[in-house]
């Protein structure tokens, strides 16, 4: 799943007029994929282009089943025992444990059970399909934005956001020889959408 829409799940986690605080919330959303940015630029995960497509296989550290349970917990431990806010905790804990579960939906099979297992996979491979991919992370940003009650202008940034992604979602063969070449690109882009995407939803929400 798209960057915006990572970003826009921390509004059902937040709600409008929650005690929880927004940035946290945020940051619980997108830990794995932080996590997949760093092990990309240590050369511990990578991603393929065959066949014209762009191929995120080799994730097993940042983007498992269990990894992710394991980030929740440590997550819940240290929130819940070091700073003392249990509400927090499991709101941050359900955020780590929805990306995977949001990349599962999106992503081709290549999320593990655990990093030291090599079969199952899974994912439902909406990726492979750019029009589908569009409408389903559109209208679940929508979702999130409606959800939460955003401002107008909220919502224009998760429309906005969502088709920039667009070229993305559509790229061919020729323009994915770059990223093929140059393997920080990609981290790097999707590190600077985590990061625009998280100031914008934070502006925007907290008004
Ligand atoms: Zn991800």
């Amino acid at each position: 799943m798209y960057a915006i829409n990572h970003a826009a799940t921390a509004l059902l986690l937040k709600k409008k007029g929650s005690t929880l605080p927004l940035l946290p919330l945020l940051i619980s959303v997108q830990l794995v994929e932080i996590l997949w940015v760093f092990f990309n630029y240590f050369g511990w995960e990578y991603f393929s282009v065959s066949g014209g497509k762009l191929h995120l296989d080799y994730l097993p550290y940042s983007h498992s089943v269990l990894s992710g349970i394991v980030a929740a917990a440590i997550s819940f431990s240290i929130i819940n025992w070091g700073y003392k806010n249990k509400k927090l905790a499991i709101a941050f804990a359900i955020g780590v444990l929805s990306h995977i579960v949001l990349d599962i939906i999106c992503h081709e099979k290549d999320i593990r059970l655990s990093p030291f297992s090599a079969t199952p996979v899974w994912g439902f491979g909406i990726i492979d399909h750019p029009f589908l991919n569009f409408g389903v992370e559109f209208f679940y940003g929508i979702f999130c934005w409606w959800y939460f009650k955003g401002s107008k202008a909220l919502l224009a940034v998760i429309v906005i956001f969502n088709i920039f992604d667009l070229p993305l979602m559509f790229a061919g063969a020729s323009s994915l020889g770059p990223i093929m070449h140059y393997p920080f690109i990609l981290p790097s882009v999707i590190l600077f959408q985590i990061l625009i995407t998280w100031y914008f939803i934070y502006r925007y929400a907290t008004r």
